[in-house]
């Protein structure tokens, strides 16, 4: 990539509010049938022309044709029924109705491949694709037919190779899992999150990426960050087993978050997808100020190797705020790119 300091996001934005219900997860669509392929297409291609308008370098799809970052993964496999709900505690954090496994899983065909390829038909700027990561999947179902997290997540890494090797066929280039829930299951982290992240990401040629946050601007995540003290250290856990791993990006939310900077440094090597944007405030950031959270890291990341985002998706905001958090964005960079040696 030859721009220095490129712009990208972690992934979602919010969807226009004739395709889905505004400023909520897991809304509902609003079409059917070929009128939502359609709809879901047009929806894609209006967050591409916002992406590039605004100054977004590392494009995506903004989640446009999904209705939830795990859930719609999760609900294309086999072995799953997602007529069958269960309520569970996700994120050790709050409940949501989510899909039961009932057998063993499998891929039974393509689930985002042809999403992918229209994404990269409307764009000629590097494309990253987001899917989630083996642990944040099992802690977005309820499971019952395998009995052990660690076995089901082999099996959804492996699940998740297929579908990246595909995706990077397409034509993406960075190819994301989101681990959230690496920030909350430490031990499991260490015992089996990292192995099995790698093995979703195995044998790919497409850089790889792992986004890892304190979640979208909900209530039930405000009020746990709430608990978490002072200073956020859960990064600390993960991120000298990410530096030892084969992903190549690490994406981290620090804007307004409590996370101590000098965390970075504990990666050091890999490239940082670095959150300046706020996704749980709905007030958007000066430029300065987006210039300033980026300044501070590179004191902990060269710049050759800092990718300027957002915290987490924006699904949630609403759409003014968070195309108005694009520009913001850029603009910042903008500003520090000026600072830099040429
Ligand atoms: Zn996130």
């Amino acid at each position: 990539m030859s721009t220095l300091l490129p712009t990208s996001t972690a992934g979602s934005l919010p969807k226009p509010a004739w395709l889905a219900e505004p400023e909520k997860l897991w809304s509902p669509w609003k079409l059917e049938g070929d009128e939502l392929v359609e709809g879901k297409q047009d929806a894609l291609r209006v967050a591409v022309q916002e992406q590039h308008r605004r100054g977004i370098d590392i494009v995506s799809d903004g989640e446009q044709t999904r209705q939830h970052f795990v859930t719609t993964f999760i609900e294309h496999l086999g072995g799953v029924d997602f007529e069958d709900r269960e309520t569970v505690r996700i994120r050790d954090r709050y409940d949501a109705s989510v899909p039961t496994i009932v057998g063993a899983v499998s891929r039974e065909k393509p689930v985002f491949v042809d999403d992918a390829k229209f994404l990269r038909s409307q764009t000629d700027r590097p494309i990253k694709w987001a899917l989630p990561g083996p642990m944040t999947m099992i802690d977005t179902l309820y499971d019952r037919y395998y009995g052990s997290r660690e076995k089901l997540a082999w099996e959804f890494a492996r699940i998740l190779n297929e579908e990246a090797k595909e995706l990077e066929a397409a034509g993406v280039d960075i190819i994301q899992f989101d681990e959230p829930a690496f920030n909350v299951f430490h031990d499991d982290v260490q015992d089996w999150g990292v192995a099995t992240l790698e093995r979703a990401a195995e044998g790919l040629s497409a850089e790889t990426a792992v986004h890892i946050c304190y979640g979208y601007g909900i209530k039930a995540n405000t009020d746990w960050k709430a608990t978490l003290g002072p200073e956020w250290r859960q990064y600390e856990k993960s991120f000298p087993l990410l530096q030892q791993s084969t992903i190549d990006i690490v994406s981290l939310e620090c804007q307004h978050s409590h996370v101590p900077m000098d965390l970075i440094e504990l990666i050091r090597g890999k490239k940082v997808m670095l959150g300046a944007i706020d996704v749980a405030s709905e007030t958007i950031e000066s430029p300065e100020e987006v210039a300033d959270t980026l300044r501070k890291a590179l004191q902990f990341v060269d710049a050759d190797k800092l990718i300027p985002s957002t915290n987490c998706g924006m699904a949630p905001l609403p759409r003014k705020v968070a195309l108005g958090k694009l520009s913001a964005l850029a603009e910042g960079t903008a500003l520090l790119r000026a600072e830099l040696p040429a």
